[in-house]
């Protein structure tokens, strides 16, 4: 649409303004339906709803026809252009945004703790992946798959708790901001882009059209205008599961850290426990140095003299001595210092 003067045929007047008058003046609204005949005039103070039990039925009945009316007028008023801002298209868009929300607030559980973590710094639950199988690493609540990015990540307890609050903390402040918003806040921001969307058309239009600029170009900054809203809008559900995907491989990484660390201080432990345990074990002799007899792997006396085959200091013939824990666990063939002493023994 062109009219009149100043570029070969110059102002320009955008495709999508509204009808005008619906809402204020005219028909749909204000005008007949709703003051009029149905509601005020006989059901009401007529029969209807005297009758007890039946007029709860009525006033359902009402407001049913009353929603029909409205989603009626509505779609009238839509497919006449009337409705600020919104045409079918768009309309269909707007709706297919709100729908796509569905898969990222079913995957917002999981994460939930994260929310909590940010406003106070720590929480007494956890974050996990959606899903688990094969093998995995760490502890029983924090760990990371092997083969797959699963990982759960425990933010309860004093020790465990507490460190995985400082990392996941540091980890979400080292990332943009913008990963880290949650579905329902999308969701607020796509409802604040559908309120915008019914004057930003009619608001931003008219500097296009006292533009000077081809057929063409306003052509072009007319459907934008009028559709940038609807696009941000379903930009809202596909960035909030876009950023559940990006937030899951953070939290997996984060999960594989700490999970390493598990292990290795798990290992760093059983080295110090086995040595403790190596320690603990004293030496005897496998053949009383008071009378010769040979006594079995877990004595630590003679059973033929009685006296005691503890290994004292300044004891000689070292080479038939073997090692019984504490816990007086009957030790193995690695307890023997050496096995000579069999050979000899075999010899003889
Ligand atoms: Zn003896």
């Amino acid at each position: 649409m062109a009219r009149g003067g100043h570029h070969g045929g110059g102002f320009h007047s955008g495709g999508h303004h509204s009808g005008g008058g619906h809402f204020g003046g005219g028909g749909h609204y204000s005008g007949g339906h709703y003051s009029g005949g149905h509601y005020s005039g006989g059901n009401g103070s007529g029969g209807g709803f005297s009758a007890g039990g039946s007029g709860c039925a009525v006033v359902i009945i009402c407001i049913f026809f009353y929603g029909l009316n409205i989603i009626g007028n509505f779609l009238s008023a839509l497919t006449d252009g009337d409705i600020p801002g919104l045409n079918m298209i768009n309309l269909i868009i707007f709706i297919v945004a709100g729908f796509l929300f569905i898969p990222s607030f079913m995957q917002a559980d999981r994460t939930i703790a994260l929310v909590d973590l940010r406003e106070s710094g720590s929480s007494s639950s956890f974050v996990t992946s959606d899903t688990y199988t094969g093998e995995r690493k760490g502890s029983q609540k924090t760990w990371a798959g092997i083969n797959d990015k699963s990982y759960r990540i425990t933010f309860a307890g004093k020790e465990e708790g507490l460190k995985n609050c400082t990392e996941v903390l540091q980890t979400m402040k080292g990332t943009p901001r913008i990963i880290w918003i949650r579905p329902l806040t999308w969701v607020i921001i796509f409802i604040v882009i559908c309120f915008v969307n019914s004057f930003f058309y009619e608001s931003i239009i008219p500097i296009f059209e006292n533009m000077i600029m081809s057929d063409f170009a306003f052509a072009f900054f007319d459907e934008l205008t009028f559709y940038l809203p609807s696009v941000l809008a379903l930009g809202c559900p596909i960035l909030s599961l876009v950023f559940v995907k990006v937030r899951d491989n953070i939290l997996y990484e984060c999960a594989a850290r700490l999970a390493s660390e598990i292990d290795t201080e798990e290992k760093k432990n059983e080295t110090e426990s086995f040595i403790k345990a190596e320690l603990s074990k004293k030496w005897y002799h496998v053949i009383c140095p008071n009378c010769g007899a040979k006594a079995s792997a877990s004595l630590k006396t003679c059973i033929n003299c009685g006296s005691s085959l503890e290994v004292m200091e300044g004891d000689k013939n070292l080479n038939s001595i073997r090692r019984i824990s504490e816990n007086g666990s009957t030790p193995g063939a690695d307890n023997y210092l050496n096995r000579d002493w069999e050979a000899k023994d075999a010899d003889e």
